[in-house]
């Protein structure tokens, strides 16, 4: 089949659903002040230098409007959403968020961006939902962030950009967060973050090491290690977002299934233990999916397929991928009206608790 072509600028009509956009980026100005210290350091980390250092200094068209769009969460993305018929953003802070930071500043400023994006949902309380920032380098921190976000702010999602500072949620020394997301009900969207240490040379090489394969391949790890660590079944209600078609894991679930089976059987691995179930199963029954990035009708529908209807959520990815003519191949993908108001709208209502 043949893939749509990414540069047309169809704008799509009206539909009979309302459009939520469920991973969509924002950034306090003070956090680009930190940012820019980290990067004048001359120590940051390669990744975080090779992805806020491109958008943050680059003087390409592409660079200064994600910039400008970033900081901006009234008039300009509203008019934005408007031209792309986006009802309502739920919205994340932008990768790396906290997770670049010191675990002190960090905690403090995943407060502080809460707070900001709770004000910005108190403006626009039809337009904009979100997630909430939690430092992962302090999870007792963490897991208080979240019952304050629940109980104070009204926010009911967690957003958390893949592994921080190279290490992943898989290690129980994170699972007190896991803990609080259970008890509080909420899911939390594991977002790609720029590949840490071990990973970058290969992929930046190459120009592979962004939103283009990279970031997919070492977010798809991080939820398969999450899988494979024996996480939901120790925390039997936590739910999961994954974004861009699943970062490719309902395409890899056979082999996955097969090849987890015959690791635990041979003993090859003192990290791969028996699972109550197989991984394909956590993974339909604990993630959404999201589509962000992917505007392509039998990816989705393959999705939708080995997920259910009810799984599969539309993101946009703005303001890195704002592509107005995208929601225009969505609208028209051949599909029953119940489940493309699934897609559009009633998941997201539900994940998000959006009223
Ligand atoms: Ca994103």
């Amino acid at each position: 089949m043949l893939l749509p072509d990414p540069a047309s600028t169809r704008r799509p009509a009206p539909a009979p659903y309302k459009r939520i956009a469920t991973e969509e980026a924002f950034a306090p100005p003070a956090m680009l002040d930190i940012y820019r210290r980290l990067l004048e350091r001359g120590d940051a980390d390669a990744g975080f230098r090779g992805l806020m250092g491109f958008y943050m200094t680059s003087p390409s068209e592409r660079a200064r409007h994600i910039m400008r769009c970033l900081t901006d969460l009234d008039a300009l993305r509203l008019a934005h959403m408007d031209a792309a018929g986006i009802d309502m953003q739920v919205l994340a802070l932008t990768s790396p968020g906290v997770q670049v930071m010191d675990s002190a500043t960090a905690v403090s400023f995943a407060r502080e961006a809460n707070d900001f994006l709770a004000d910005a949902i108190r403006r626009h309380p039809t337009r904009f939902a979100g997630m909430l920032a939690v430092a992962p380098q302090d999870p007792a921190a963490a897991a208080k962030e979240i019952e304050r976000g629940v109980n104070r702010l009204g926010i009911h999602a967690v957003v958390i950009n893949s592994h921080t500072q190279g290490e992943y949620l898989s290690d129980p020394k994170f699972w007190e967060i896991f803990e609080a997301a259970q008890a509080y009900d909420t899911p939390i969207y594991l977002h790609p973050n720029a590949l840490p240490k071990g990973m970058y040379e290969p992929f930046y090489e190459c120009g592979l090491d962004g939103a283009i394969y990279g970031f997919g391949v070492e977010t798809g790890l991080h939820a398969l290690r999450i899988i494979t660590a024996g996480v939901f079944d120790r925390f039997p209600k936590l739910r999961m977002v994954i974004g861009h078609m699943g970062e490719a894991l309902p395409f890899w679930a056979y082999r996955i299934d097969y090849m987890h089976r015959a690791t635990v059987a041979s003993q090859r691995y003192a990290s791969v233990k028996p699972l109550q179930r197989r991984p394909s199963e956590y993974l339909r029954e604990h993630f959404y999916i999201t589509n962000s990035g992917v505007a392509w009708e039998p990816a989705v529908k393959f999705t939708q397929d080995f997920m259910g209807s009810d799984r599969v959520l539309y993101a946009m990815d703005y303001p890195y991928q704002y592509a107005v003519d995208e929601v225009g191949f969505l609208d028209a993908m051949d599909m029953p009206l119940a489940d493309k108001t699934r897609f559009f709208q009633t998941n997201a209502q539900a994940v998000f608790k959006i009223a």
